[in-house]
């Protein structure tokens, strides 16, 4: 029986869905699997039933799955309990392994986004920050692996269930787990003639397409709507391949980060439009746009506006 332990740092919770959606392969693993800590499923208390003890403790796992990124002391903490008791940590998710979402955030400094919070934004009454019973903010958003040692690491927002359910069966046979390094355009069906009909448009503007087709559609950054499935990595389709967003006519939004380590996916996206004739400066919050789910150690507070 594996022993195993989840945790949620700064989390939306859709990556714990995205166990849950496993579904049925989920039951085949389920009698192999002793979950012994995990909030959002189990009443198991950090400091004890009884709030006795001093410390936030998490029991002893062979596998230790955590979610989101590190946004204050808690988390950090947290993230630290998790090290020491499992013997391998798996990081689930793009806020997780990158940062995510809640890593836009590190454009700002701590000070800038309490003053919006609290004060600022035109639906709030103004008041002091909080204070009392709160966790201490870190200096910016981290990804877990800048905080502790991860060993499995399966981006995604959220992740496909069929990644989350091939690494566990992968761990529980003995054998690695690893990610394609390849684009999410390698796996894609659009149509490309290598030369976009127009220039950027507007976010948001719909996709010519067939409803029920794939393989007849123009390539998105072809027909001016701007996708970064060139620079991120492909996998979200799972066995069927066709990438998830565009299965919907829809752009990749790059949730599963860069292609393979050390990848920049900023100049991979401005070389990618402009091989087909587009002019990446059009877009005018290129760093928030191209590392929408990457922010951790990539973004930084901008100059005094
Ligand atoms: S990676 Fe996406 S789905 Fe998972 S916690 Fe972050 S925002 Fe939610
Ligand atoms: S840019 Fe987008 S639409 Fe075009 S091939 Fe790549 S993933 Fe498909
Ligand atoms: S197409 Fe891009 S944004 Fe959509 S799920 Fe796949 S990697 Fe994520």
């Amino acid at each position: 029986m594996v022993r195993v332990a989840e945790e949620w740092f700064a989390v939306c919770g859709g990556c714990e869905v995205s166990i849950l959606d496993i579904g049925e392969p989920l039951l085949d693993l389920l009698p192999s699997l002793e979950f012994v800590h995990m909030p959002v499923l189990m009443d198991h208390k950090l400091f004890g039933q009884t709030g006795e003890k001093k410390h936030m403790e998490i029991p002893e796992a062979d596998v230790g799955i955590v979610t989101g990124s590190i946004r204050n002391q808690e988390n950090k903490e947290l993230a630290e309990e998790m090290r020491r008791k499992c013997k391998i940590i798996i990081s689930l998710g793009s806020c997780a392994n990158f940062g995510g979402i809640p890593a836009l955030g590190n454009m700002y400094n701590n000070a800038e986004i309490f003053d919006m919070a609290y004060r600022k934004t035109a639906s709030t009454e103004a008041g002091d920050n909080p204070s009392q019973g709160l966790p201490a903010l870190t200096d910016r958003v981290y990804s877990v692996n800048e905080v502790i040692k991860v060993d499995v690491s399966i981006p995604g927002c959220p992740p496909t269930p069929e990644w989350i359910a091939g690494a566990l069966t992968s761990l529980l046979q003995g054998k690695s787990f690893s990610l394609p390094e390849k684009s999410v355009c390698d796996d894609c069906p659009t149509v490309r003639e290598k030369k976009a009909k127009v220039a950027i448009r507007r976010p948001l503007q719909p996709a010519e397409f067939t409803p029920g087709r794939y393989d007849n559609m123009r390539c998105m950054n072809e027909q001016g709507i701007l996708c970064l499935g060139p620079a991120t990595r492909t996998g979200c389709g799972g066995s069927e391949k066709t990438p998830r967003c565009i299965k919907a006519y829809m752009p990749c939004r790059g949730c599963y980060g860069p292609i393979r380590a050390g990848a920049n996916p900023m100049v991979d996206m401005m070389g990618a439009l402009s091989s087909v004739g587009l002019d990446p400066k059009q877009i005018e919050d290129r760093m928030a746009t191209f590392n929408r789910f990457i922010g951790a150690g990539r973004l930084r507070p901008m100059p005094a506006r």
